[in-house]
């Protein structure tokens, strides 16, 4: 069984939509289809749920008004008939009903994650009613009904195969099976989510639980290119990527994979294909476990860094300072993502802020505490990257005349890694693609 995730792009338009259809039936093969959100339409019910927490009812219910719309006209060009029509009509009211009604209850953190969920429920019934329409039989597979995370947002590996194999067994002779990418269940059994991009981590867990011969990612770019091309002009498609670079390039922010997609395929060595919907017959970027040439394959940048220095005399010949120091981001599970040590200081990286008081006010006690926002990681990945000698020199030329914070060599041998300040992450990437792949 192979499993198939398209993207908001992908499904982002009627005729893309039927593209689609004609992608999963083009051979006979048994597959689940994993469907984000309509493009737009998870960022527009951010903006909804933001206008209902900020107690904005009249905003939130333009905001409503104006995507029930959207989809009104999506499903118009979708399906022709009456029949298909009455369906897509039904699931439109019933959804957006949900929407009006929240405007008039109180908002909480639970009822965020609804709002946030309509996107993927609605494509993958509109997708449905569409296949119907187009005379291809499959089976709606609710998310939320095997997909879960535990209290620490961790998915439930054992526990979705346990649900998913229950709910496959139950359509004998069934080859399509369409699920919802991104939402879950959490802990408490409430709707959750994967977080942003969090489709391609759904297509790779069901991937993982089902032990699918290959996880294909479609969506709107050839596959995983050298550098970031909303930033860079010219940039390539790269072939193939061991797991170890994809992870890697993924987690330090290459956006056509969600960061911790890579590790369930990972582990249970299944391939994962990047294709491109509007170009299905690109090679793409295959993934897999060999590694393959050597030096660097591509850069990827991750924004939103905040540097921490924590300076202190006692660090002076102590051990059992850095155990310290980590304890404190374990306690609030804040994972650090480079570091750097003297003898007198330690400076290191984190990307959320959702616990940075209180990290803060525990490292006080160890010496003077600095704090840098709005830093970003620049991740030079490659298969052997730290071994090959030439790239270093050539990252410090191209990198002449601009401030580097931080440079992590060696801590893995896929990644050489730098944080700059934000507002140099553009010209970084620009001159690294010349200073490492000649491109302009
Ligand atoms: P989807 O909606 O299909 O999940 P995304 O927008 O999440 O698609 O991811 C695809 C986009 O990722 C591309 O359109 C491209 O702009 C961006 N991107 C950023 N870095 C890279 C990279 N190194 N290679 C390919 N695409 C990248
Ligand atoms: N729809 C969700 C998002 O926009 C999940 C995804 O597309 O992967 O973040
Ligand atoms: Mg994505």
């Amino acid at each position: 069984m192979k499993v198939l995730k398209f993207g908001g792009t992908s499904v982002g338009k009627p005729e893309r939509m039927h593209s689609v259809a004609q992608l999963i039936t083009a051979d006979n093969d048994q597959k689940i289809v994993v469907l984000s959100a309509l493009s737009g339409t998870t960022n527009a019910l951010v903006e909804i749920s933001q206008s209902l927490s900020e107690g904005k009812k009249a905003q939130a219910k333009q905001q409503i008004d104006k995507l029930e719309s959207h989809y009104r006209t999506f499903c118009d060009q979708l399906v022709k008939q009456e029949a298909g029509r009455a369906s897509a009509k039904a699931i439109i009211d019933e959804h957006f009903e949900f929407l009006n009604i929240i405007l008039k209850i109180s908002f909480n953190e639970a009822l965020n994650k609804d709002i946030l969920a309509q996107g993927e429920l609605l494509s993958t019934r509109l997708f449905c009613v569409s296949l119907e329409e187009a005379g291809i039989s499959a089976v709606l597979l609710p998310a939320l009904d095997f997909m879960s995370i535990d209290e620490y947002e961790e998915p439930e590996i054992p526990k979705i195969k346990i649900k998913l194999g229950n709910l496959i067994s139950q359509h004998k002779g069934e080859k399509l099976f369409i699920t919802q990418g991104y939402i879950c269940r959490n802990a408490r059994g409430e709707v959750d989510n994967l977080k942003r991009g969090g489709s391609d981590y759904s297509a790779s867990l069901i991937g993982a639980a089902i032990q699918a011969d290959e996880i294909q990612i479609w969506t709107d770019i050839d596959g995983m290119h050298n550098n970031d091309p909303r930033v860079v002009k010219k940039t390539f498609p790269i072939e193939q990527l061991s797991f170890d670079e994809a992870a890697e390039l993924a987690y330090f922010g290459a956006k056509i994979l969600h960061p911790a997609s890579i590790w369930p395929a990972q582990h249970f060595n299944i391939p994962v294909k990047l294709l491109n919907t509007m170009q299905p017959e690109a090679k793409g970027t295959i993934i897999t476990e060999l590694p393959n040439g050597n030096g660097a394959k591509a850069i990827a940048a991750k924004d939103g860094i905040i540097a921490i220095k924590i300076k202190s005399s006692r660090m002076l010949l102590a051990y059992g300072f850095l155990r310290k120091i980590f304890e404190v981001f374990e306690k609030y599970r804040t994972p650090i993502d480079m570091i750097t040590t003297s003898e007198v200081a330690v400076s290191l990286t984190i990307d959320s802020e959702a616990h940075l008081d209180q990290i803060l006010k525990e490292l006080q006690p160890f010496g003077t505490v600095e704090l840098d926002h709005h830093q970003t990681i620049v991740s030079i990945v490659g298969n052997e990257v730290a071994a090959t000698p030439s790239i270093i020199t050539k990252l410090f030329d191209a990198m002449e005349g601009i401030p580097l914070r931080m440079i992590s060599y060696g801590g893995s041998r896929h990644n050489i890694s730098i944080l700059v300040n934000g507002q140099f992450k553009e010209k970084t990437l620009q001159v690294l693609n010349k200073g490492l792949f000649g491109l302009e």
